[in-house]
């Protein structure tokens, strides 16, 4: 047996061996506190502000205090709803899509029951937002903050996030994008782009989990959700994680000198698992086929099959994949992704996300096809409902 294949990179990727080199010396050597008056205190501050900047540099920022450095993603995504709802006062009409990670829809559902008006715009069978109806929204006359994910976790599908972001801002209302799955992977220009606040995560581009940063537009205002000392310009109180900075600072550095080459070989790699599962498996339909995608995930399902059997029977010959978000694992509820998207019962629940970093080999992928198909005509043989 291979010993793992691992093809589950919008779960967590790798953290790359030059950012695991350039976090040690933080915690060996220049341990220091970035807020310290001292030279010691002063050499991590240097460091900080590098990563800063290399942040900045991916994101196309125009300014690097325009990065605030976060936990993860998640935090990122709650610090962007919840504060610029607050720093809006009143009761700002939230409008965001039913194909959201958790992440977003938590916040968005919180402040809801609170008494604010949420608009959750659907998608059609593809994975497509209707702009007309992020139009009608925005230009409601009220106060708006709208909360539109870049590229979705689950099916790579990438909404025209531009576009958008110009509804929004004509209608005056403050944007937020979760950039958690794009950033690293695509080209993001932010200040060409009409966005306020753009959420990213380390553990999604070779950087480890525990560190994420948030872009906020310079004059975009947000309530800080954790209060206190004067870090991260009052933005976020508490002495900064400096190794997991730099490590962010790194990778953000690495996907930048590296994004062309690495979605290149991504794409060729996803598009030969795609081709060759849909030539050998019956049933077998990509999500979110024939529109822009991201490079590295394909979410396939297989009709009349369990996506949870087909998991564990890849886990069994190494195979890591996922049937969705990883946080909806352990749980039988088919995707909410998915669901948004129509896809016919008799597939719903049998959808697997394969998702590929610049690791992936064309080995891999000969690997997954090789095991796959004999798994699906197994499961489907024992299926009640399959025709033959
Ligand atoms: N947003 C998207 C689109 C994601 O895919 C994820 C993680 O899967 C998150 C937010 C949350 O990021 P984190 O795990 O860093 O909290």
């Amino acid at each position: 047996m291979k010993s793992s294949v691992y093809v589950d990179n919008n779960a967590t990727t790798a953290v790359a061996p030059e950012v695991t080199e350039a976090m040690l010396p933080y915690f060996t050597e220049q341990w220091g506190n970035p807020s310290s008056m001292h030279t010691f205190g002063g050499g991590v501050k240097k460091a900080l502000d590098a990563a800063r900047e290399k942040v900045a540099a991916l994101l196309g920022a125009e300014h690097p205090n325009e990065i605030i450095f976060t936990s993860c993603g998640s935090e990122s995504d709650n610090m962007a709803i919840r504060g610029a709802v607050d720093a809006m006062g009143g009761h700002p009409h939230l409008i965001t899509t039913r194909v959201e990670h958790a992440a977003v829809l938590g916040p968005c559902h919180y402040l809801e029951d609170k008494g604010f008006r949420l608009s959750t715009l659907e998608v059609d069978e593809k994975g497509n937002l209707d702009l007309n109806k992020v139009h009608e929204f925005s230009i409601s006359g009220k106060k708006t903050v709208a909360s539109i994910m870049w590229a979705n976790n689950e099916t790579g599908v990438i909404f025209p996030v531009p576009a958008i972001g110009s509804i929004v801002k004509q209608g005056g209302g403050i944007f937020h994008t979760d950039a958690v799955q794009i950033a690293g992977k695509l080209p993001i220009s932010v200040k060409d782009t009409p966005i306020d606040l753009l959420s990213i995560s380390g553990h999604k581009l070779h950087a480890p989990k525990g560190i994420g940063a948030l872009y906020a537009r310079r004059g975009t205002k947000i309530t800080p959700h954790i209060m206190g000392g004067h870090q991260e310009r009052g933005r976020r109180a508490g002495t900064e994680n400096v190794p997991y900075i730099v490590g962010l600072g790194t990778a953000c550095e690495l996907a930048m000198e590296r994004m062309q080459k690495d979605a290149m070989h991504e794409r060729k790699l996803r598009d030969r698992l795609e081709a060759g599962i849909l030539a050998t498996c019956k049933g077998a339909s990509v999500n979110g086929a024939g529109t822009e995608r991201l490079p590295n995930t394909s979410n396939i399902s297989f009709e009349y099959v369990e996506g949870e059997a087909i998991l564990l029977m890849l886990d069994d010959i190494g195979i890591c994949a996922s049937t969705g978000s990883a946080c909806a694992s352990g749980s039988l509820e088919p995707s909410h992704v998915l669901r948004a998207m129509d896809v016919p019962r008799s597939m719903l629940h049998g959808s697997i996300r394969f998702s590929l970093s610049r690791y992936n080999t064309d080995e891999d992928i000969d690997y997954v096809l090789e095991k796959l198909p004999p798994i699906i005509r197994r499961l489907r043989e024992l299926s009640p409902f399959a025709e033959d």
